[in-house]
């Protein structure tokens, strides 16, 4: 991928939630005993993304040329280029800035996400990767448990959701975020 593509205005986007689809249970059980309840400091926020689920993410990537932005409630007290360096460091293949983005903070998962889908009128083609469904449609939601994290099957879906454009862009996301 070049520098221009990473920039191209209708590249895919993968919404990407961490708790749940990177950090899971089975993952924090085998670390360390009691990681779960440790609170962690700047890089040991690292330590609880599962690099195989990761991975995953990094699969979707490369089959789709999709970008990462993150929905996942550490964008609260992390920047960009923090929930970037997190991903790289448990693998992902990160070639340009452009990689990672994240959705603004208004306290709604499902309004955040409208909102960058109006600020980027382009995108006609995203998934939700989530492990609460919330309201967003089951045609646009891959949804892991917080027991496996994300599974290969996860990865396979996210690929045939982002092979599949919305008719106008976004719309499939209001649709079902309207009710
Ligand atoms: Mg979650």
């Amino acid at each position: 991928m070049t520098a221009d593509d990473a920039r191209a205005p209708d590249r895919p986007v993968i919404f990407l939630d961490f708790d749940g689809p990177l950090t899971h249970a089975r993952y924090l059980a085998s670390q360390l005993p009691g990681v779960e309840h440790h609170s962690p400091q700047d890089e040991e926020w690292s330590d609880r993304l599962d690099p195989a689920a990761v991975a995953r993410v990094g699969r979707i990537m490369e089959a789709t040329g999709a970008r990462v932005v993150v929905i996942s409630a550490w964008r609260q007290t992390m920047s960009t280029g923090q929930l970037a360096r997190h991903l790289r460091r448990r693998g992902l293949p990160l070639r340009s800035a452009y990689d990672v983005d994240r959705t603004p903070v208004t306290g709604d998962r499902c309004e955040e996400i409208r909102a960058w889908l109006d600020a980027h009128a382009m995108v006609d083609r995203f998934v939700v990767i989530d492990d609460e469904p919330r309201a967003w449609g089951p045609d646009r939601l891959v949804c892991p448990t917080w027991a496996e994290g994300l599974t290969d099957a996860d990865v396979d879906r996210a690929v045939a959701i982002l092979a599949a454009p919305t008719v106008p862009p976004g719309v499939v996301l209001r649709a079902y975020a309207a009710g």
